[in-house]
Parts: structure tokens; C-alpha cells; sequence
């Protein structure tokens, strides 16, 4: 098992193509850091190439590592309830996460999720960027502070920035809202109610701002 030691990161090098699925090919045999040693496998993005908008988390957690698949976990079903109810159908959109490898620790026989650091997320980056530049979305919602921190920077807060649309180099629109996990760490039944209802509140103003775009 690798250890701290043999952590390492360098920009991962798409190939230059527009075919998503050779892009996606490529990712599968992604090294540029040290995360795929410990995954399962890469979780590509998942959805239309021309989808009008592209939901982006922060990193595939368990079920998303054994399934291979974006927001399969229990966030990502309350992330399709949330979407249902701003009417934003999860067929038409593509999901995908700043980083493509799950990051975690151990404890006793459970694998917990672990953040990815900012070279990781560096690393990762021209995977997400080759992802923007083929399925041209109309808006990008960045869900949690590493995927806003990723195209904004490290100085960014959702906490401040949430709801609005704000432009970046890297998508001419993007939004920022809560990665859906959040809302299953909530203390009590009230505010996990307050902050479900935000959430959705935040989709149904992407919706607007992707069919304005
Ligand atoms: S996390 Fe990203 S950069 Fe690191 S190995 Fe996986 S795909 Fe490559």
C-alpha cells in the first residue's frame, strides 16, 4: 500500500481530440498522481456531449469508486431528488467531479472519503478542462468549495458566492451551490430541511441561467 511518501503529482495530459470517448479512454489509464493507486478506477463524467449544463463535485466517493460511475452514492440521490424538483432532468445534464480518483483513508474496514489537496486537484484540472471544452455547456454549477475552488481559485467561498452567476477563463458561466453531501451531514431534521430546500432554490436558478444563456 503506498504511503505519504510515495505521493506525487503532475498534470494529467489529455489527448488533443474531440471525441469524448477517446478523452474518457485516456483517464481510464490516467498516473499523473498518486490517487489511482489506491481507487478502484477513474469515474469519468457521464451525459449528453452537448448537454446546456455540467454539474461538477468534488471526487467519486465509495459507491462511485466500485460502480465506476458520478453521483451513484447516497449524495447523489438526494442530488436527483433536488434536481427533479427544480425540473432539471439528470439524463440531460453531464456529471462529472474535479477529481477523477476516490481519495480516502482507512478506518477499521470502512474507506472515508479523504479531501483531495491542491495539487491533486491541479493535477486532475486538464481532465475537467478537456471535459469543458468538448461539451461546451452553457452553465457549469460547481457543487462544493474544491470543484468553485478549482476554476476560481483558493480564495473563493461558496458561502458567499452561492446562487450567483459569476464567469470564469474556463467557463464563460458558472454557479456555485453546496456539494449534496453537506446536506446529509446536517445536525438535525430542520436544517437538513432549510438547506434541501436552498439547494434546490440554487438548481432552479442554474435552470434559468442556462436557458438564458
Ligand atoms: S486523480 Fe486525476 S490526475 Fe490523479 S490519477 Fe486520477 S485521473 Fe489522473
Amino acid at each position: 500500500m503506498p504511503t505519504q511518501n510515495d505521493e506525487y503529482a503532475r498534470p494529467a495530459r489529455p489527448p488533443d481530440t474531440s471525441s469524448l470517448a477517446e478523452v474518457l479512454a485516456a483517464a481510464r489509464k490516467c498516473t499523473a498522481c498518486h490517487l489511482y493507486k489506491r481507487a478502484t478506477q477513474t469515474v469519468f463524467g457521464e451525459g449528453p456531449k452537448n448537454a446546456p449544463m455540467m454539474l461538477v463535485g468534488e471526487q467519486p466517493g465509495d459507491y462511485e469508486d466500485v460502480e465506476g460511475k458520478p453521483f451513484v452514492g447516497p449524495a447523489g440521490k438526494i442530488m436527483d431528488r433536488a434536481l427533479e424538483e427544480a425540473g432539471i432532468d439528470r439524463i440531460q445534464v453531464y456529471v462529472t467531479n474535479a477529481v477523477k480518483h476516490f481519495k480516502w483513508e482507512p478506518r477499521g474496514k470502512r474507506r472515508i472519503h479523504k479531501k483531495p489537496n491542491s495539487r491533486e486537484i491541479a493535477a486532475c484540472r486538464p481532465w475537467l478542462e478537456a471535459e469543458l471544452r468538448l461539451v461546451k455547456p452553457k452553465l457549469m454549477v460547481c457543487l462544493g468549495a474544491t470543484a468553485a475552488q478549482s476554476i476560481f481559485g483558493p480564495s473563493f467561498r461558496v458561502t458567499r458566492e452561492r446562487g450567483k452567476v459569476l464567469s470564469s477563463k474556463l467557463a464563460p458561466r458558472v454557479l456555485a451551490t453546496v456539494h449534496p453531501s453537506s446536506l446529509l451531514r446536517q445536525p438535525d431534521e430542520e436544517s437538513r430541511q432549510r438547506e434541501y430546500k436552498r439547494f434546490v432554490s440554487d438548481l432552479r436558478a442554474a435552470l434559468k441561467a442556462a436557458g438564458e444563456a
